[in-house]
């Protein structure tokens, strides 16, 4: 029997307990953050009740209405504790393990805020730079040192800003020409934005993380990813008759595409 078998199914403790944590991380800032912007008292989405610390961390339900916790609290929680096993057993060989487990931790906030609430927050997007900083610095620098890493890194988070930043400019533009046909046909002009604006931030910190020229490779796949997806959609419209026009404006988030594409560099 192989005998190191034991300590190291033993040592999984760690990763499961790990995972845990990260999970209870995102799901609170996930609840306070697009609220309050900063790391206040959780409260019951139901009655606004503000929570007992033990009854939140032990994911209680709300002691004034009963509501349960949310199925996405218990989904975070499943999925962070795999992830941080997976990536225990099969680390990123760009990250190793304990910056995997941060950005994995970062990663898991953003997508949850951006696919709820359709928002990439300032504080999260300024943490994430100081995490990509870490991040593109410690992948790069092992090809020439400190300052060529430093240089990689910013490198590829002005490349990723500016791209994104230029694209914004470009889907406002269109957002403007759009208002004013419909002010023109008598309609009320709406929001709809092409590119949401934290998009741009996050292209920056995910340019800081993967650095110079691997940012290149983050933004072709999520605009192709984002882009596929879109495009079944405007697909699966036609096929009901919907016009095309409105699947044509229909907004597209690309936060969550550039995520899934900088940890598929990252990680796999
Ligand atoms: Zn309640």
């Amino acid at each position: 029997m192989d005998m190191t078998l034991l300590p190291r199914t033993a040592a999984l403790v760690i990763p499961i307990l790990l995972g845990w944590l990260a999970g209870i991380f995102i799901n609170y800032a996930s609840d306070v953050l697009p609220a309050t912007r900063r790391f206040s008292q959780p409260v019951c989405p139901e009655c606004q009740t503000p929570f007992r610390w033990v009854d939140y961390l032990t994911l209680r339900a709300c002691r004034n209405c009963g509501r349960q916790r949310s199925l996405r609290t218990w989904l975070v929680q499943i999925l962070a504790v795999a992830a941080f096993v997976y990536f225990w057993l099969y680390p990123s060989k760009a990250l190793g393990i304990p910056l995997g487990m941060l950005v994995l931790t970062y990663f898991g906030i953003i997508t949850v805020i951006d696919l709820e609430h359709r928002l990439i927050l300032h504080p999260t997007s300024l943490a994430g730079a100081v995490l990509g900083l870490i991040v593109g610095i410690s992948i790069h620098s092992r090809a020439g040192g400190f300052w060529f890493g430093l240089g990689k890194s910013l490198l590829g988070g002005l490349f990723g800003f500016g791209v994104m930043y230029l694209l914004y400019q470009f889907g406002a533009l269109v957002a403007r020409l759009r208002a004013r046909k419909m002010q023109a046909a008598g309609q009320a002009a709406d929001d709809e934005e092409a590119l949401g604006g934290g998009d741009v931030y996050l292209a920056g910190v995910l340019g800081l993380m993967l650095g110079w020229p691997f940012i290149w490779d983050g933004l072709l796949l999520g605009v192709l990813l984002g882009g596929l997806i879109s495009f079944l959609f405007i697909f699966a419209l036609l096929l009901r008759r919907r016009y095309v026009k409105d699947a044509l404006m229909t907004f597209i988030p690309y936060g969550p595409y550039f995520i899934i594409s900088a940890f598929y560099l990252l990680f796999l």
